[in-house]
């Protein structure tokens, strides 16, 4: 058994019934990473999942092979979060395919860090396409198709908000901008019953963030509980907010980040 399908089946071991039976899903960027972990979980909790990349298409295959051999639904999507038709069409064949939504998880995001004077005009516009355009329009493409209960959860990153370091200035704009986004989202969504949360990571170990390096220990350091966090720490946070356990957390930021911001 692979650690991931190890995972799943804890997953659902530990909830029971599952949960999110009949919910459809949407994850962006789900092809690695804490997307990767997020559509399996919600899968394993009873989701039928679709799940966007943009270049790893053999990674996204497997990802939704491993969902289908454990008995559940899901589909690749290629749409580039720097194209704003890809992104909306993914959430209208979301609909298409699935017959609805319920789920959607902004995961989708990429980072570049630097001196801020070396900060390029070219790096401006792509950190802020995948990172704001991307989220803003997929939230108002699937804002139509949610109904009573839909649910929009958001990966920003420590930086969102409380914690700040030099050199991440593009990337700290980009996920404050989505704190903006989720908290102004709960109110105008609230009322159709439609939440929309933020979940702040701190240090993840993924391809983005891998946990060996200088860097890596310094950033472990700086958490609470002195080491990294796993994609499956904030694919668990996800489930939770996609659940019963979200019916009434709405323009909330939580950390998932082993203390780095306390
Ligand atoms: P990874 O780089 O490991 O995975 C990124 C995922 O996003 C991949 O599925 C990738 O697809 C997809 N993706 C990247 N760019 C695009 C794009 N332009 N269009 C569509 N899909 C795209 O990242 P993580 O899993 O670490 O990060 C996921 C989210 O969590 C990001 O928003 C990141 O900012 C945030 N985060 C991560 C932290 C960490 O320490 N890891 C800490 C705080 C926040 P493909 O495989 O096809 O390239």
């Amino acid at each position: 058994m692979t650690m991931t399908a190890t995972v799943m089946a804890a997953a659902t071991a530990a909830t029971g019934p599952r949960p999110l039976t009949g919910k459809v899903a949407l994850v962006t960027g789900g092809s690695r990473g804490i997307g990767e972990a997020t559509a399996l979980r919600l899968a394993a909790d009873g989701a039928a999942v679709a799940l966007t990349y943009r270049s790893r298409k053999d990674k996204a295959e497997q990802v939704v092979e491993e969902i289908e051999q454990a008995g559940g639904r899901a589909r690749a999507v290629r749409a580039d979060s720097g194209d704003a038709e890809a992104v909306r069409a993914s959430v209208a064949g979301t609909v298409a395919h699935f017959g609805r939504l319920d789920i959607l998880v902004n995961n989708a995001g990429i980072g570049v860090l630097g001196p801020f004077e070396g900060i390029s005009l070219d790096d401006v516009d792509r950190v802020l396409r995948t990172n704001v355009r991307a989220p803003f329009l997929a939230a108002q493409a699937a804002a139509a198709h949610l109904a009573e209960g839909g649910r929009i959860i958001s990966i920003g990153s420590c930086m969102a908000e409380r914690v700040a370091f030099p050199g991440g200035t593009l990337y700290a704009t980009s996920k404050a901008a989505l704190s903006g986004l989720t908290r102004t989202l709960a109110k105008e969504l609230g009322p159709r019953g439609i939440t929309a949360n933020l979940i702040t990571p701190g240090p993840i170990d993924t391809e983005m963030n891998p946990a060996d390096g200088e860097s890596a220990r310094m950033q472990a350091g700086l958490t609470a509980l002195g080491s990294y966090g796993r994609a499956w720490d904030v694919a668990a946070t996800v489930a939770h907010l996609a659940g019963e356990g979200g019916r009434y957390i709405t323009g909330a930021s939580i950390a998932v980040d082993g203390g780095f911001a306390a």
